[in-house]
């Protein structure tokens, strides 16, 4: 039954029902009325983060003022695009909601080799960039941890000493056949999910990993892992949080850094950003005359998308495109170069946010470094 979807970290997971993924895998449908306290959360507002596995031990840490840790990564192969920039989003919040949250963020370089290639050299360039994008969209670099895989000791010694729990059919069965790379970097991602609970960094805690839904398969074996090993490490269960994948612009289900055109990055030139918006894929119909007539189709529309999810801070607004929409008063070519000032305007900050912080995301990188070697001593 599993085989009618498979959650594919590093190739395509073609996910159209998410509700499916409850019943699936055992992910958690996230009851809004139960996480009252995360309404502020946008994408948890607007239903994009759909599941969870054990959310409920974050929130009695925030209600009770208690240490949690939110962590996750990305894999320095290139520009942020609008699913780097979610997970960062999600980093953002859950590091600002207490003062006793501690964000951990890996640059997975190990993976940037195993799955594409990418020389420790190549990929540390594109680390600084992807980190001045999270430090520009609101991460608090004295709460926050960055390190690179390459380089974490302990994080390499946990997938070692993880690796005499998996056999090659357990992880056949949770990632499919996969070159052995693969599997040794998942291994790492595992150690990367449980690093926060070691003592070094105050031991075990709640983590809360904030990711895309096709990720799902690196916290199910990061759980695992962790109950394996409760004797030995006191590994709290880390807990997750969903959200649903960003489509192309062309609405493939799976974006592709291969095709420039079909994704928006947060380096875009901001004349590029705008032609790309222009030529998204919309929901509309095939004239004006019927678009009128019948309305247009916001849940097919990625220009809808880019609103709701990415870019339209006001519900307010979305609202009332949504109900335009539908009336057929709204029509496409408006309402793509609407969305595509709040991407330009948006994308124009950002840039000149991030401008100012790239020394900052080297002095991070260097102080992690620092911490790292301290706590071995
Ligand atoms: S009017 Fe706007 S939201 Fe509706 S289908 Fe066209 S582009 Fe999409």
């Amino acid at each position: 039954l599993k085989d009618t979807i498979r959650l594919d970290p590093w190739g395509a997971s073609d996910i159209r029902d998410y509700s499916k993924l409850f019943d699936l895998f055992g992910i958690e449908p996230l009851d809004k009325s139960r996480f009252k306290v995360f309404a502020s959360n946008r994408y948890i507002r607007r239903n994009i983060d759909f599941g969870h596995r054990d959310l409920d031990k974050i929130l009695r840490a925030v209600e009770n003022n208690k240490p949690y840790a939110v962590m996750s990564g990305i894999k320095p192969t290139g520009p942020f695009h609008l699913g780097s920039k979610m997970t960062a989003d999600e980093i953002v919040y859950f590091q600002r909601l207490s003062p006793k949250a501690r964000a951990f963020y890996a640059i997975a370089d190990v993976e940037a080799y195993c799955d594409n290639g990418l020389s420790f050299t190549e990929s540390s360039k594109i680390a600084v960039n992807n980190l001045a994008d999270i430090l520009a969209l609101g991460l608090d670099p004295d709460r926050a941890y960055v390190y690179k895989q390459s380089e974490a000791i302990q994080v390499m010694n946990m997938s070692f000493i993880f690796s005499k729990d998996v056999t090659y059919n357990m992880m056949k069965a949770i990632y499919g056949t996969k070159p052995f790379g693969l599997y040794i970097s998942a291994l790492i991602q595992a150690g990367d999910i449980l690093l926060p609970q070691r003592k070094e960094f105050g031991g075990p805690k709640p983590v809360l990993v904030p990711v895309g839904a096709d990720q799902d398969p690196h916290i199910r074996l990061a759980r695992d892992l962790a109950k394996k090993h409760q004797s030995d490490f006191k590994f709290v269960m880390p807990s997750a949080i969903y959200h649903k994948l960003t489509r192309s612009l062309s609405g493939e289900y799976k974006m592709s850094k291969r095709d420039p055109m079909s994704l928006i990055t947060l380096d875009d030139d901001l004349f590029v950003a705008k032609k790309k918006v222009m030529n998204c894929l919309t929901g509309g119909r095939e004239s004006t005359e019927l678009q009128r007539k019948l309305g247009g189709e916001p849940e097919k529309c990625v220009n809808y998308e880019l609103c709701v999810i990415h870019f339209a801070e006001d519900d307010d607004f979305v609202k009332r495109v949504y109900r335009e929409c539908m009336s057929g008063e709204r029509i496409c070519g408006n309402c793509k170069k609407e969305a595509s000032e709040l991407v330009v305007n948006f994308l124009k900050e950002h840039q000149k946010r991030k401008g100012q912080l790239i020394e900052k995301a080297k002095e991070l990188l260097k102080k992690s470094k620092e911490e790292l070697i301290s706590s071995l001593k």
